[in-house]
This record gives C-alpha cells, structure tokens and sequence, in this order.
C-alpha cells in the first residue's frame, strides 16, 4: 500500500517529538536526518522497535511528554519478568475510546445494546478499553471482569446482555456451560466480539452455534493503545484498521523486507498521533497481510487479514514460510480430519523432510484415501509435498502450550 504524503508527514512530526524528548528513540534514531526522509523507501530504511527494547526502557524510558501530561499507565506481561510499561496523556485516553467506539459502530452495535464485558480491568488494556469504548459509543456496559462464571451467567439472563466480549477460550467456556446448564433460552446475546489471535474455525462454530451469535475479532496490543485498532465488519472480509492513526506495514518476519499487499508476513505498526509513548515501526510478530481492495461495505478503512499467528511459530522448508494457521485452514476443510495435529520436520538424505500427523475416526482404506487427500490438499496450498499420517482420536499427544504444532527436528 502506497502512504499518503500526509502520513509522512506526521511520521515525521512523530519522530521529532520522540528524538527531541530524549529516551529511548533518542538513541534509537541516533545519527537520523530526519529531512531526509522523502519517500515511503526512505521510511522503510528506518530501523524497526522491538519488545525487548521497550522493556529496556522500563519503567518510564517511553514517554514523550512531560509527566504532567501523562494520566495513566498500562503494561504488557512479559514471559521474562521486566514488564513494558506504556504512558498515556489524556488525548491517548480519548484518542483510543474513540477508535473502541468505531469498532462497536463497525460490529453493528446500537446505544441499545448491552455490552457485557468479561476480560480483566486494571494494568492490561483490555477490560477498561471494551469500557472506555463503549461509553463513548453510547451504550451500557456489563463490566463483569473475568471469572465467576454463575455470576457471569445470571447477570448475563437477569441484564439482558445483547453482546459479549472475550477471550476466545472464555466464550467457548461461557458457551459450554450455558449447554450445560439448558438456559440458552434466557440468554439475549446477539454478538461476541473476541480478542483476535488464532483461533480455529471450529472454536469458532462452536462459539457461534451454541450462543447464537454472530462473531467479530478485534484487534490490539497494549503497546498500540490496547484492542479496539481494528475489528471485521458483517462482511467478514479481514479487520478494518484506523489508518488515520496508524501506519501498518507487513514485512518479510526474516529479512526484514516490506511485501506487496496480500502476501502475508509480520505486521509492523507505526503511531501517528500518539503522544504519551509513539512507536516508529513496531514489530507486532503476528502473522496477518494485508487484504486488497475494497470491502463491499463500502468503508474507506483498509483491511488486514484475522490474525494467522505469531511469527516465533513460523518456520521455512524448502524456501517456504509455514506457520500453525495455514495447516489449521488446510486441515479444517477436509471431511473426516479433526483439529488435532502435529507436523514434525526433518532433514533426511541430504533433504527437508515434513510429516503431518493428523487424527480421524477412519479407518482401515478410509485413512489411506484421507491420506491421500491431505497430501494433495497440502500441496496445493503451500507447494510442499508432506508425508500425511492417520492416527486414532485421542492418538496425538497433548502438548501443555497449545501452540506448539510444528516440531523442527532439523538442528
Ligand atoms: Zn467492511
């Protein structure tokens, strides 16, 4: 996607305000001209920011403004202890209600829905931001906050709640439990908006049928304001983003190159209007692209694909990238295949070697043809050749991290 001067521009402004205070981009830009910055290439020339390096900054090496201006924190757990903490001034705190109330206005809500809202309130982003949203969209909350899920359920029938919002693991729970329980009948919920991150199709249908809603994914990260920067909209044709707020770019996750629209890749985010802690060419390392062309709801927003995964799953056989989410689309449109697999990764004879285990109820000369299909299925969709493997339900091991599918055995 081609930026506008006028995105530029703000970069710019942008990159003075964060050299100019000092800090952490002070250094990182060290030695930048920044009226040599002339063209999108230019830009693309500009070193990305990564995770590890906010935290470097912690606790308040971020901030762009002075401390009187910033009213508020919010932090991102990390795996390794140092949190990242970002400040927001007022006009953040706005600036992001505002773009939360576009998503709700983009999912189809009116000031007459209720919006019961389930994830956590405090230091992480998500609670308070569903909050914030709707408040300035208009309609009642629900803040429930995680947990509990009897009291979920009755303020849920006794409310009258005409949206959830939730993890996707926490619908499917809130979901099973309203199966269980029969009281689906007393449950007006009409919506779920659920944080993006990859989630099979199948959750999804299961969510969907069993609360009777319909679904939209929305995007976030607390580093970028929080969810609410993008969302789908009845189309379901990938998330529209602000792009009046934000620059997005998808690049190759190991080289590093930007890639032409629809290829998929890393997305790497730039702020344009944020004060407290802007970002210059963040490095998400979820896996998305962007979706060409126009939505047929007409919304000038452009679009980025759901999120297919994070880019540390992803590895390269045969000078192809795969991830977790492609064998997941593969495997999901083939009759008879459950969710449940593995792919073990070889080098065998001088060659990379791939194994796809996957589980069926078939057996005997159905698994043969099945196997069959996989293989064909596979090659059509990513150009590799894999040897496909049947196993019983319930055959695969369970692994703890239910992200871990692809097993490199190769070095
Ligand atoms: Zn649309």
């Amino acid at each position: 996607m081609r930026m506008s001067n006028e995105t530029l521009e703000q970069i710019k402004v942008q990159m003075r305000r964060v050299m100019d205070a000092g800090g952490f981009y002070a250094k990182k830009l060290e030695g930048i001209n920044i009226d040599d910055i002339k063209t999108q290439e230019d830009f693309e020339k500009l070193p990305f920011s990564e995770k590890d390096n906010l935290r470097d900054a912690y606790p308040l090496g971020l901030a762009a403004v002075p401390e009187e201006e910033i009213v508020r924190i919010h932090s991102s757990s990390g795996t390794t202890g140092t949190p990242v903490i970002i400040p927001y001034t007022q006009q953040d705190v706005e600036d992001w209600a505002m773009l939360f109330a576009r998503c709700y206005e983009i999912a189809g809500l009116t000031k007459t829905d209720r919006i019961q809202i389930t994830p956590g309130y405090g230091l992480w982003t998500a609670g308070i931001g569903f909050q914030l949203g709707a408040e300035r969209f208009g309609a009642m909350t629900v803040p429930m906050g995680p947990g509990n899920t009897d009291k979920q359920i009755k303020f849920m029938e006794d409310m009258k709640s005409t949206v959830l919002c939730a993890t996707s693991s926490y619908a499917l729970l809130l979901a099973e439990e309203i199966e269980k329980r029969k009281c689906k009948d007393k449950v007006h919920l009409r919506k779920a908006i659920i944080g993006s991150e990859r989630w099979g199709e199948k959750m999804r249908k299961r969510i969907a049928n069993e609360l009777g809603v319909e679904l939209y994914d929305i995007y976030g990260l607390t580093e970028v304001y929080g969810p609410g920067i993008a969302i789908n909209c009845e189309h379901n044709t990938g998330m529209h983003y602000f792009d009046d707020y934000l620059y997005f770019e998808i690049i190759d996750p190991k080289t590093g190159k930007n890639l032409p629209d629809g290829e998929l890749g890393e997305l790497v985010i730039t702020t344009l209007k944020k004060q407290g802690a802007p970002l210059i060419r963040y490095r998400t390392h979820d896996l998305t692209r962007i979706v060409p062309g126009k939505c047929p709801c007409g919304r000038e927003y452009p679009r980025i694909d759901v999120i297919l995964g994070r880019t540390d799953d992803m590895v390269k056989v045969k000078g192809v990238n795969i991830f977790p989410g492609q064998i997941d689309d593969i495997l999901k449109e083939i009759d008879g295949v459950s969710s449940e697999y593995q792919v073990f990764i070889d080098h065998m004879d001088g060659k990379d070697q791939m194994t796809l285990f996957f589980e069926t109820e078939c057996t005997g000369e159905d698994r043969k043809v099945l196997e069959k299909e996989v293989r064909i299925r596979v090659k059509e969709k990513i150009g590799l050749t894999v040897i496909p493997k049947a196993e019983g339900i319930g055959d695969l091991p369970r692994s703890e991290k239910k992200s871990t599918r692809i097993f490199d055995y190769r070095y």
